[in-house]
């Protein structure tokens, strides 16, 4: 962290990152992270740190599987790099398109690649639109998000994403999107509702703006089963379930974003196992190579291929497609991850390593400073709030959980803060005794946390 380690000042010289405060990173510089083994990450320093949210919700297998090294070491050797555009295929994106058309709900039998989760929604984006242009019906062409939703930070997929920051300053949205509700009960439920009258507001709500904006028009409804980057917050009870039937009166495909559910993440092999949501298209990526490759995935239903196909054939092709699309290396990594996470049951590790995260999490319910634990499987948050009974957040919202973050890394834990809420979402790999050391280290953090608090929150 020190300006005097080179490494870092290179990096401030020359290094733009990603959601990062520029200004700050300035003067704190990086923590280089120089290598991974199972559910740690090592700094150029020698720290070790248990990388709770799996570099980012994504590290399924942990840092450091050679099954996965080794799958893109002989694939590099055999044909580094070929395209799937006009007609050209390769073996691992043929094997890694029948897996997910396998293991994916029923009805999704098509994939479609890109390189990111972005570019995934940004592509589910398209589809709809050429969908619909080739069903005759053009009008039919907004989305409805959800206020604290997650799609990703390409022009069309921010436009989704329901988060200021990514539409602040960026001139966002730009594409025809209604952003809902937050459907996250302890935040937005109206004081004396219960957590099925907040439900209703919210069906009343969803159907309103169908109606003011007209079913004719209304094209999609996105949503992540459980929104991750937002917060972790899980829907009320039964949600999906209604969203999904008046979505189908209206006829507005439904888009289940499983870039951070997919592949185990809630002890189901989808989210969509988990909420009973039959989506007509799904965003996969992250876990899909354990994030050792870049790559997504776009899953199409039998109903939205047949269209597109169609149509395809009338224009003369699906003019869309990124260079990388079906990459040989990426999807021979994703192959054998697959494989790893069947082989090793690690689907089932997290729905048992989840109900004791969950559980133990929850025995944090009375620190004076948590407001709520929430979440499922091996996805979690600890809301930190300024008064337990009232719910008030701190008055400089994401203060004390930046100190949270900090503060970790000293105990040798890198969680996620979002704003004060602290985010865990670990290798699908961990075990009980990594579980105990993990909140370990999170309990000794929020001690330090509380103790700056009370000292009236000095500056480092
Ligand atoms: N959708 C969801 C639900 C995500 O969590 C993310 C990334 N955190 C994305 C989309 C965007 O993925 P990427 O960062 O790979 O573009």
């Amino acid at each position: 962290m020190s300006r005097s380690n080179s490494t870092a000042n290179r990096d401030i010289a020359h290094h733009l990152h990603p959601y990062t405060n520029a200004a700050r990173h300035a003067e704190t510089g990086p923590i280089v992270i120089e290598r991974g083994e199972g559910i740690y990450v090592f700094d150029d320093q020698g720290n070790r740190y248990i990388e709770a949210l799996a570099g980012l919700w994504s590290v399924a297998v942990g840092f450091g599987e050679q099954r996965l090294v080794d799958a893109a070491t002989a694939q590099l050797g055999k044909l580094p790099f070929y395209h799937t555009f006009a007609h050209k295929s390769n073996l691992p994106a043929i094997e890694l398109a029948e897996k997910l058309a396998e293991i994916t709900p029923e009805g999704l039998n098509h994939a479609f690649f890109t390189n990111s989760g972005s570019e995934a929604n940004d592509t589910i984006i398209k589809m709809v639109w050429y969908y619909n242009n080739a069903l005759g019906r053009p009008e039919k062409k907004k989305f409805l998000a959800r206020n604290g939703g997650y799609h990703g930070v390409t022009v069309a997929s921010a436009s989704l994403t329901g988060l200021v920051n990514n539409h602040r300053d960026f001139d966002l949205p730009a594409i025809p999107v209604r952003h809902l509700t937050c459907p996250h009960f302890y935040r937005y439920g109206n004081p004396g509702e219960t957590e099925a009258q907040f439900l209703d507001r919210l069906m009343a709500e969803l159907e309103t703006v169908i109606a003011e904006e007209g079913a004719e028009t209304i094209a999609a409804f996105i949503g992540e089963p459980i929104m991750s980057a937002g917060g972790v917050l899980p829907p009320p009870e039964g949600y999906w379930a209604r969203v999904q039937e008046i979505c189908r009166k209206h006829d507005i495909l439904v888009v289940a974003d499983e870039v951070i559910t997919g592949f185990g993440r809630l002890g189901t092999p989808f989210g969509s196992d988990y909420f009973g949501i039959k989506p007509d298209l799904m965003a996969l990526s992250k876990q899909i190579t354990s994030s050792y490759q870049p790559l997504a995935a776009v899953m199409i239903s039998d109903r939205v291929f047949e269209v597109i196909a169609k149509n395809s054939g009338k224009i003369g092709t699906f003019g869309h497609g990124y260079t990388a699309s079906g990459h040989p290396v990426a999807t021979a990594v994703g192959v054998e991850n697959l494989k790893v996470i069947e082989e090793r049951g690690l689907v089932e590790n997290a729905a048992k390593m989840g109900a004791i995260l969950q559980e133990r999490l929850r025995k944090l319910a009375d620190h004076p400073l948590v407001g709520e634990v929430r979440g499922i499987g091996l996805l979690a948050a600890v809301e930190l709030v300024a008064n337990k009974e009232t719910r008030e957040k701190f008055p400089e919202p994401g203060k004390v959980g930046g100190y949270f973050f900090a503060r970790a890394h000293k105990h040798g834990l890198i969680v996620r803060n979002i704003l004060d809420s602290l985010a865990f979402c670990p290798p699908l790999i961990i075990n009980e005794a990594q579980i105990d050391e993990m909140l370990q280290a999170f309990e000794a953090t929020l001690k330090d946390t509380a103790e700056w608090i009370a000292a009236g929150q000095p500056s480092a």
